[in-house]
């Protein structure tokens, strides 16, 4: 077995991407083969590269990171073939190698009786043998090509019809478990050809939104274009997360590792597509003729996911292997350190209910279980030791918002730890931090965060409550919007113009943090959707001391900035919800699957695959951000706000998915017996809609997401 560490993985995408810088070196060749030199000579080279023996070290990395590059040139040499067949064939040593020392150039294909004549095959004009595999009766049969027939279409080189020997070189009986595992191993290298070919096209879009000129801007500062790249760039950096995310599944045994394969095919596959169709509409008419890259790639991926359908898995899709085979979505580890602390703190959280009805975590946060998570430092974990925290990584702070949030349970606090406490510990005073650090540990430090008005949401630079300064006092005047929790809050987090001519105004913020137990404070509460309680609050020369100012005059949006990063570990706790909602969905279906879904290959099936692919390519997306986290100090640039793109579009998806699903009844209300997943589905599609505002809307995330990409403005 190989496990690849990202220098060899680099060394190896440099000797592919030398290969086919001499025999294949860019996309145009596919429309140029006829004859099948250039692939002829391409599979010369993968023998002399040992490329066609990567199945003996079982290297499934280095074979998936071939393909996505021969996808990058629309490059159809068969390498998931060349290892599958070598896999099948592992006992019959003297076929493994001649299919190494290139003597037998097979190809596999999916049949459902034995045949002599098979459709849709690639690389005809090189191979020389086909290894069948035969569905109905679970052989693999080793066959010579006699001839073949091109048929021309959409795939170039063409597909050909193959004639096959009557009598096999081989017939092999494997068990079921090898017969399926070649099937899924054909289709992850099938997507990952499709999503190298659609990153190539994507970074040709980007390149070309940044160069081309239209109505005297480049066309990249246009939100329509950079906000398509941004949602390229997400399908994509998730397509490789995926990927990843199953090759070390197999490369580590895991008794799901097919599953963790069909989520990337299932979201891959569509995603690619998208993707290019995406990089057309921005390369419009330069992408459309054959001089062009994008003509050939974009017959590459939708070849590669055509053939898909031609290896169907006897487990089905996504959803029939989670709802028959009674599984979960596979589970993402987060490192030895993280992997400790979740056992310990799963063992804590047995003692505590773990049944919190939906929705009400907001309101009835479990108070034992945020005493003993005060007594244990869970509160504080990610301060720093010399302030009384325990340093700890941020996939500590990961494991614990998922499993609570799994849970629903909330801890009392943790967004005061977390917002203020951090911004705190980087920008208070030491008279500051000794005063307020301590009150914020014990969990009991109610307060609502000041920021939006009625005339400023997305745009918090432009804020006017205006902060005018009175000795050692600051007179404030202005009205704040949406303030959750204000209600029962003894403190505001607040941000105020304290420069109105600033120039940008941020420059002219400033953030205090203050009792609201004084005159001139006010509040009006309103309901929410999903229920909770936010307000309006009216400061009328409401006097806030000094003291009460964190950082500088004038330098409150670095204090903004710096609170806002947390708010990306804060959001896995909304992920591990929705992984909750998808098991109380899967309970549901489970009573009664083909009343719920009906039989295998049903629409509703399709929902579910397409739900759960989506909500694993979040959390794999969640889980690079925070690995990125601990590398870079704190900086997730792409993923975390890709990642909050992907869970608040699939919040409303599941919402909307649970009423087609269940009916009716899923719009019941906890509290009513027998309500399907007790009433978490209705709520979640009221729930859903503050998901795709709060902390950024989505198009305010697109737009980070397009300038961390180099899009101009
Ligand atoms: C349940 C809930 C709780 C909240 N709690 C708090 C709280 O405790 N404290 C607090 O201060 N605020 C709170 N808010 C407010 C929240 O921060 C804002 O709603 C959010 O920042 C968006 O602002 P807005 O609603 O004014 O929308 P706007 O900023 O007015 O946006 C309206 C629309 O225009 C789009 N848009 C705006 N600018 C751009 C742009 N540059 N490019 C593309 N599209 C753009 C937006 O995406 C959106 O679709 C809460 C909101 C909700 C829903």
């Amino acid at each position: 077995m190989s496990i690849l560490s990202t220098e060899e993985l680099a060394e190896f995408v440099t000797s592919i991407d030398g290969v086919l810088a001499k025999a294949w070196p860019s996309a145009h060749i596919a429309s140029q083969d006829a004859d099948g030199s250039a692939i002829r000579q391409i599979w010369l080279s993968a023998v002399q590269q040992g490329w066609t023996n990567l199945a003996s070290y079982k290297a499934l990395d280095a074979a998936i990171t071939a393909c996505d590059r021969l996808g990058r040139v629309a490059c159809p040499l068969p390498i998931m073939d060349i290892y599958v067949s070598a896999m099948m064939l592992e006992k019959h040593s003297y076929l493994v190698d001649q299919i190494v020392d290139g003597t037998i150039r097979p190809v596999v294909a999916v049949s459902r009786k034995p045949t002599t004549k098979l459709q849709f095959v690639e690389a005809a004009s090189a191979a020389t043998h086909v290894l069948e595999l035969v569905t109905e009766t679970g052989e693999a049969r080793l066959c010579e090509i006699v001839d073949f027939t091109t048929t021309p279409g959409l795939a170039k080189p063409d597909w050909a019809e193959v004639r096959l020997e009557d009598q096999p070189i081989i017939t092999l009986d494997p068990r079921e478990e090898i017969f399926e595992d070649a099937k899924v191993l054909l289709r992850l290298g099938l997507v990952a050809r499709a999503v190298g070919a659609a990153r190539r096209t994507w970074e040709l879009s980007l390149q070309h939104a940044q160069d081309r000129v239209s109505f005297g801007k480049p066309i990249g500062s246009y939100q329509a274009v950079s906000h398509r790249l941004v949602d390229g760039a997400v399908d994509l950096t998730a397509c490789e997360g995926l990927i990843s995310q199953a090759i070390e599944s197999y490369l580590l045994g895991r008794s799901n590792w097919h599953l963790s394969c069909e989520l990337a095919v299932e979201f891959s596959a569509p995603a690619a597509i998208r993707t290019q169709f995406g990089g057309h509409h921005t390369l419009a008419a330069q992408g459309y003729f054959e001089e062009h890259e994008a003509p050939w790639l974009f017959r590459r991926i939708n070849t590669d996911v055509a053939l898909l359908s031609s290896i169907s898995p006897a487990e089905g899709q996504v959803a029939d292997i989670l709802v028959e085979g009674n599984v979960r979505l596979p589970f993402l580890e987060l490192g030895s350190q993280a992997e400790e602390f979740r056992s310990e703190l799963t063992q804590v959280l047995a003692r505590f209910d773990n049944n919190v009805p939906v929705g009400h975590s907001w309101d009835d946060a479990n108070k034992a279980f945020s005493i003993e998570a005060v007594k244990r430092g869970y509160l504080t974990m990610a301060w720093p030791a010399s302030f009384g925290g325990q340093d700890g990584p941020a996939e500590k702070q990961m494991v614990l918002t998922e499993e609570l949030g799994y849970r629903r349970l909330s801890l009392l606090g943790k967004d005061a730890a977390d917002l203020v406490g951090t911004a705190i510990i980087y920008y208070g005073t030491p008279e500051q931090q000794q005063r307020i650090l301590p009150l914020i540990a014990s969990g009991n430090f109610p307060f609502y965060v000041g920021y939006s008005e009625p005339e400023v949401g997305s745009d918090l630079a432009n804020l006017q409550s205006k902060a005018v300064r009175d000795g050692d006092e600051w007179v404030v005047n202005g009205r704040k919007e949406w303030g959750t929790g204000a209600h029962r809050a003894e403190w505001i987090w607040l941000a105020a113009r304290t420069d109105p001519d600033a120039k940008p105004p941020h420059k002219g913020i400033t953030l205090f943090l203050t009792r609201i137990d004084r005159p001139g404070f006010e509040i009006q509460q309103h309901r929410s959707l999903s229920g909770t309680i936010s307000s309006s609050t009216f400061l009328d020369d409401f006097r806030v001391p000094d003291s009460d100012r964190i950082g500088g005059v004038n330098e409150g949006w670095k204090v903004i900035t710096k609170a806002l990063v947390k708010e990306r570990v804060i959001m896995a706790n909304f992920t591990s919800g929705l992984l909750r909602l998808l098991d109380d969905m899967l309970c549901e279906i489970r009573k009664d699957p083909v009343e719920k879904l009906g039989t295998r290959g049903s629409a509703k099936r399709a929902l579910i695959s397409e739900l759960a692919s989506r909500l694993q390519a979040t959390r794999v997306l969640l889980y690079l951000s925070v690995r990125e986290m601990s590398i870079a100090s704190g900086s997730a640039r792409l993923e975390g706000p890709m990642a909050k793109m992907l869970s608040a579009v699939l919040h409303e998806d599941f919402g909307k998915a649970a009423l087609h699903i269940f009916g009716p009844a899923a719009a019941l209300g906890e509290g009513l017996s027998d309500v399907p997943g007790r009433g978490a589905f209705e709520y979640n599609l009221r729930f859903s809609i503050r998901q795709a505002i709060g902390g950024g809307t989505i198009d305010i995330q697109k737009n980070m997401i397009a300038y961390a990409l180099g899009l101009p403005r």
